[in-house]
This record gives C-alpha cells, sequence and structure tokens, in this order.
C-alpha cells in the first residue's frame, strides 16, 4: 500500500510503518551517541508506544541496557487500514532491541484492566524475575474499571469559563475560544482516568506478587506550563487529576518500604494527547519558535534523556522544594516565557508565520504517526501488516 496521512481534527488515521521505524531509529541513534551510564536494569514502561513512553523505553535500553517490558494499547493492520503508530514503533522498537541483543517484550491491552496486569506480571516473573523500575506514561480518554462503569477524561476548567486564544491548526486561523467549566462528575472522572489510582493498583499488584525489588523507582509524568495555559492544565480538569497523581506519588513512597515514586514535570510537546488540549497547541507553536532561537529547545527523546541520565540517576534524584523533577526547566527559563509572553500578546491569524513555529508544530504532528521522516519514499509501496515480534 502506499501510505499517506489522513488527518481528522487533531489525529492522523494512518500511520507510516517505515516511517516509525525511521523516526525510532532516530530516536535510539540519539540515545547511542550520548555516553552510556550505569542505571535500573528491568524496567516496565506502561504506556510505552509512542511520546514520553517510548522514549523512556528507548533511554532504559539504550542508555542502561535495559530490559525492557512495555504495555500498549494498540492495533495492528487489518490489512485494509495501517495499525497505529504505537504498533509501529514498538515493531520497530523490538526489532532493533533483539538485534543490539537487548531483551524487549511488549503487552498489548488495557493496562487499566486487571487482565493486563495479571499478564505483565506472569511475564517479569517468568523472565525478569522482578523489575527495579515502572514509568507510568498513560495519557488515555477513557477508563473502564473492574465493575464495568466507564469514565471519561474531559479538558475543561475549574470553577469558571476561561477565554484566551486557540489556533485551528488546519485553517492556520488565531481566534478567542471560551473552555467551560466541568462539573464535578466530569472532574472526579478525569481524576480516576489520568490521577494516581491506577498507577498504585499496578505497584500493589506488583508488590503482591514480589515482582519489584525492594528499592525500586517509579515515575509518572505531569505538566505545569505558564500562567496562559494555567486555567486549561493546571488548574483544570486534568491539573486536579494530576494533583491527584502527585499524591499518589508521595503515598507509594509513604509506604515505606523502599519503593520511591517521583513526578517529573516535563516540557510541553507535540504528542497525540496534547494536540487535544484547546489554547496548548497555540503556546505549544510559539514556544517551539522561542526555544529553537535560544538553542534550548528538546524533543521527548532529550528530555527523557536528561530525566535518566542527570535528574533520577546521575547521583542524588535532583527535585525542587516539592519534590518534583524539573523538565521543564528550559521552558520555564524567565527569558523564555517573557518572549513567549510577548508574542501570546500580539499573536493574530495575520503574523502566525512571524510568531510561531508553526512548520516545526505540524513537522512533529506529521512524525508522531511516521510521516516526514528523512530517507523514506512515500510514494512506495510499503508492507502495512508488521508484526511485533514478541506479541503471537
Ligand atoms: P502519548 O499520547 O504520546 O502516549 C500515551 C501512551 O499511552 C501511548 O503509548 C498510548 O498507546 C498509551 N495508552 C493510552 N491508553 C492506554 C491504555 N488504556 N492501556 C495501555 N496503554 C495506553 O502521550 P504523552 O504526551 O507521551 O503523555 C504521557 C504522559 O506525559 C501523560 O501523563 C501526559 O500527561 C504527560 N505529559 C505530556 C506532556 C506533553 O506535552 N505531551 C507534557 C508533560 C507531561
Amino acid at each position: 500500500m502506499i501510505v499517506k496521512p489522513k488527518v481528522r481534527g487533531f489525529i492522523c488515521t494512518t500511520a507510516h510503518p517505515d516511517g516509525c521505524k525511521a523516526i525510532v531509529k532516530s530516536q535510539i541513534d540519539y540515545v547511542k551517541s550520548q555516553p552510556k551510564a550505569d542505571g535500573v536494569k528491568k524496567v516496565l514502561v506502561i504506556g510505552s508506544s509512542m511520546g514520553y513512553g517510548l522514549a523512556s523505553r528507548i533511554v532504559s535500553a539504550y542508555s542502561f541496557g535495559a530490559a525492557t517490558l512495555g504495555v500498549i494499547f494498540d492495533k495492528a493492520s487489518n490489512g485494509s487500514r495501517t495499525g497505529t503508530a504505537g504498533w509501529y514503533n514498538t515493531a520497530a522498537f523490538e526489532e532493533f532491541a533483539q538485534a543490539d541483543g537487548l531483551y524487549a517484550k511488549t503487552i498489548n491491552g488495557d493496562a487499566y484492566s486487571k487482565e493486563i496486569k495479571d499478564k505483565v506480571i506472569e511475564t517479569i516473573k517468568k523472565d525478569l524475575g522482578k523489575v527495579d523500575m515502572v514509568v507510568y506514561s498513560l495519557a488515555a480518554p477513557r477508563r473502564t474499571t473492574a465493575d464495568g462503569t466507564i469514565y471519561t477524561s474531559v479538558l475543561k476548567t475549574v470553577g469558571k469559563a476561561y477565554t484566551n486564544k486557540t489556533i485551528d491548526l488546519k485553517t492556520k486561523t488565531v481566534s478567542d475560544i471560551t473552555v467551560e467549566p466541568a462539573s464535578e462528575d466530569e472532574i472526579n472522572a478525569t481524576i480516576k482516568v489520568m490521577g494516581g489510582e491506577d498507577w498504585k493498583e499496578w505497584i500493589e499488584a506488583l508488590k503482591a506478587a514480589d515482582a519489584i525489588t525492594d528499592n525500586a523507582v517509579t515515575v509518572a509524568y505531569s505538566y505545569i506550563g505558564p500562567e496562559i495555559t494555567h486555567a486549561i492544565y493546571a488548574d483544570g480538569s486534568i491539573g486536579k487529576a494530576k494533583d491527584h497523581l502527585f499524591r499518589t506519588a508521595q503515598e507509594i513512597t509513604a509506604a515505606d518500604d523502599g519503593i520511591k515514586a517521583y513526578i517529573s514535570v516535563n516540557k510541553a510537546l507535540v504528542t497525540q494527547s496534547s494536540a487535544a488540549i484547546p489554547i496548548v497547541p497555540l503556546y505549544i507553536s510559539i514556544l517551539y519558535k522561542v526555544m529553537k532561537e535560544h538553542n534550548v529547545h528538546e524533543g521527548c527523546i532529550e528530555q527523557m534523556y536528561r530525566l535518566f541520565n542527570q535528574k533520577l540517576f546521575g547521583g542524588e534524584v535532583q527535585t525542587d522544594a516539592e519534590c518534583r523533577i524539573r523538565l521543564d526547566d528550559l521552558e520555564m527559563l524567565p527569558e523564555i516565557q517573557s518572549d513567549v509572553n510577548k508574542l501570546w500578546q500580539d499573536i493574530s491569524t495575520e503574523n502566525l508565520d512571524t510568531h510561531t513555529d508553526l512548520d516545526g508544530y505540524w513537522d512533529d504532528f506529521y512524525k508522531l504517526f511516521g510521516f516526514n521522516a528523512d530517507g523514506v519514499d512515500y510514494d512506495a509501496d510499503t508492507d502495512i501488516d508488521k508484526k511485533i515480534p514478541s506479541i503471537e
């Protein structure tokens, strides 16, 4: 099949297997080009097929030589439709890891379910004994709990409506958007999906099965961002879930059995989940421009390299006063935020070309789905039926 991008709203419904492979390879090559280090050796990555989770898996494997077990929720091709990008990324990662002599297996299914937790634990017991790190990097729109209830997360404000600028990426127009406040039920559902309850269930299940070491480290990801995004993010419904995630980290550590849980506050980047948030994509496209001009721009792989090699395992764990790891340190530099703010105040449809890095935004967006990769012939036929080696 000749695979072309089909963009619908803020997702692309096709993915290119060779492009995904090339992009995974470029992330691996980046890590290979950096000094190797000593760190964790057996890593479980929950949400390992895209974005920060995939980058965490690549860094664990290629910086520390770790065995990685990934949990994904992806689809193979059915013959007429392409597989998901996460499927192709995982197939490529496993192929590279095996060729490089690294253990890599993947379980495909709903990470929130008991069935998948049981499968993961069985694989750990059989192949690895115990894991010494758990990365929790889920970004999900909904969660079904054991009693069958479906909770759907929302990206809304809390308390009162908020109006600010947003961008329609397709028509390249800037307009005002008003985001309505979430109801109490919607806030609670968002906490169920994106808060820490499931993270804790994973750690408890691993402990009960004796499948996690006594001094293991676990990390989950969060975002804070500048004032202009607070109403929709840090103080919004997703922010309430992230507050819960943070309290969960404290609870896991407070159990005092040696396992340490951290929240890493990461940089805003184009991923499948951030593209869906109102206001944020316009902020990101300005941020990209400013960070590139200041020569401090990073993608998921550079962020995760820094997390694993400097902040988490490069000696003492580096945190702020509230015990959070700050990978958003460069994004939040006063000179970066002051430049972003000036552009934000002035931004309109007419000056998008001079005030944003929209090309960089779109390039990252297409790359999420395996398009725009160097060295891939997108006019050539490709086999969309790729196997993930460890999945039957
Ligand atoms: P992403 O959409 O790129 O990746 C999410 C991953 O979760 C995918 O691999 C997806 O397949 C997997 N997943 C979703 N539902 C699942 C399920 N039910 N079972 C198993 N796997 C499932 O998202 P991302 O941006 O990398 O986000 C990861 C974490 O990082 C989130 O907690 C997010 O809030 C946080 N974060 C993101 C940003 C950003 O700007 N993108 C910034 C800071 C923090």
